[in-house]
């Protein structure tokens, strides 16, 4: 008999599931419909020896059974590759390449202007009125490093952030001016990434004539976002907003088509009315647009913000769940109802995007030691261009993790620096993490200070979510699926 082994096998019995217990095989990356010993046996196997195992499942099986299942365990490990106590284990990305890489295919620059606003939205990190201000020049030097190393990209995107990126609008102009007039220039995505409220007449003739795509933060109804979004007085702002966007319309009618929106939902967290009233746009209506806002719902990060200050802390876990599990409840009614289509877009987002890329999925056994699927790698694709100059790996991370900078470039050194943060910061634990090959942490939240944990929690419980809902479907409404058969992973 085998001693007690230090992990357990790695998988995860889904709920939901109301025929046999059906087990996610991290190993195969499969869901598999297991039966009622098997489902009990598995949780436990390998953590206790089997002495144990069959101790603990003594008053609820037949001992057996159990024994049937523990050789069945074993001789499916050893025959088909599942029920692995391990995956292969995280290693350092090969740099080597990724430095290659950014030689030629960089495909997304985002040039952080300053973190200066206008507005003072309570759960805002930033600070508003300190640090620099890119000057044109390096901004213009900015563009000039990006297309010169994106050369091999097969899309390219400049992002304007801020702090409220039309506090500088003649440096966003140059650059999209610069760009557009560039080899492959009129290609280029230019976006904006802006809270709307500066929109005057001038800029939307510019945003008009090089054809800028609008990213607006606007967080729903007015008293949704008005709770806070403040302006620098701490009066409301949505009318502003608004009246920024009618502007753009006025001028721009096919700017509709640019926009896209982004409304981070903060307490008391209603996913559900957000998506709703996205669906059914105010203005949109009003001036007679017909099409359907693009809308990403993102939960607000209150930690550390003025927001925090006027939430009691206890509740908030709760608020967010009963806000979160009545939108999926929503889903759930009319994904089994065959109205799929009927949901609000921004609502189907929050789950359609797991089940496509679910149905995407990387199946079979793990090619070998690397990063675990989802931590970004630090120093591909995208780059994130500071007001002084200095690069970092994306717009979410501190000075401390800057990569280079615009006159040596990319610091081979650096960049290996921070992937070794990465795989301190995350030690052995991938290894033996059921939900390694569903995982979606950010780099940054993972290497943060007290990080590592936490990030996880979140990464596991929504890999979780997204399989429990999948076997749900599977069993009860298999046709609520066929959407993902002509989906693609974006
Ligand atoms: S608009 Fe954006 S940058 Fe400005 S205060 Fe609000 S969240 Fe912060
Ligand atoms: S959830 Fe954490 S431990 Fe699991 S794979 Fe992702 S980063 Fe690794």
């Amino acid at each position: 008999m085998p001693g007690p082994a230090a992990s357990v096998s790695l998988g995860r019995l889904c709920a939901g599931a109301d025929g046999p217990p059906v087990w996610y095989d991290t190993a195969q990356n499969a869901l598999l419909a297991v039966d009622p010993v098997l489902g009990a046996a598995l949780p436990l196997f390998g953590r206790d020896n089997d002495a144990e195992l069959m101790a603990r499942l003594a008053g609820e099986l037949p001992g057996a059974d159990v024994r049937r299942a523990l050789a069945e365990i074993r001789r499916a490990r050893a025959d088909e590759g599942l029920f692995a106590l391990a995956g292969p284990p995280a290693a350092l990305a090969d740099l080597d390449a990724l430095v290659r890489d950014a030689q030629t295919k960089l495909s997304h620059l985002v040039l952080g202007l300053s973190e200066r606003c206008n507005l003072r939205c309570l759960y805002c990190p930033q600070d508003h009125e300190a640090g620099n201000v890119m000057s044109e020049a390096t901004a213009r030097q900015a563009w000039a490093f990006f297309a010169s190393h994106s050369v091999g990209a097969s899309r390219r995107t400049v992002s304007f952030h801020g702090g409220e990126p039309l506090l500088h609008f003649p440096v966003v102009e140059a650059v999209a001016r610069t760009a557009r007039a560039a080899p492959g220039g009129r290609q280029v995505r230019l976006c904006l990434d802006t809270n709307a409220t500066l929109l005057d007449e001038a800029k939307v003739r510019v945003i008009a004539e090089l054809g800028l795509e609008l990213q607006v933060s606007l967080d729903g109804p007015a008293h949704l976002h008005d709770r806070w979004r403040r302006d620098a007085r701490g009066g409301p702002t949505h009318a502003s907003v608004m009246a920024g966007l009618r502007r753009l319309l006025a001028v721009d009618p096919g700017a509709a088509r640019r926009l896209r929106f982004v409304a981070t939902v903060g307490p008391p967290f209603a996913f559900a009315e957000v998506a709703a009233w996205f669906d059914d746009f105010p203005l949109y209506r009003e001036l007679g647009i017909g099409i359907t806002p693009v809308v990403r719902l993102n939960t607000a990060n209150l930690a550390g913000t003025r927001a925090a200050q006027r939430c009691e802390p206890r509740a908030l876990p709760l608020l967010w769940l009963a806000g979160r599990n009545e939108a999926r409840g929503q889903y759930a009614a009319a994904m089994a109802a065959g109205r799929r289509r009927d949901l609000p877009r921004a609502l189907a987002d929050l789950w359609d995007d797991g089940l496509v890329r679910w149905h995407h999925r990387r199946r079979g056994p793990e090619p070998g030691p690397g990063f675990p699927t989802g931590s970004c790698r630090p120093g591909l694709r995208r780059l994130f261009v500071a007001p002084d100059g200095t690069l970092r790996p994306c717009e979410r991370v501190g000075p401390g993790q800057a990569i280079g900078d615009l006159d040596q470039g990319i610091d081979p050194s650096a960049l290996r620096r921070l992937h070794e943060d990465l795989l301190a910061a995350l030690g052995d634990r991938c290894r033996t993490c059921w939900a390694r090959r569903l995982c979606r942490a950010c780099f940054t939240a993972l290497v943060a200070t007290g990080g590592a944990a936490e990030s996880c929690r979140a990464a596991q419980a929504q890999a979780a979510d997204l399989l429990d809902l999948q076997v749900s479907l599977q069993q009860h409404h298999p046709d609520a699926l066929a959407f993902v058969a002509g989906s693609r992973l974006e």
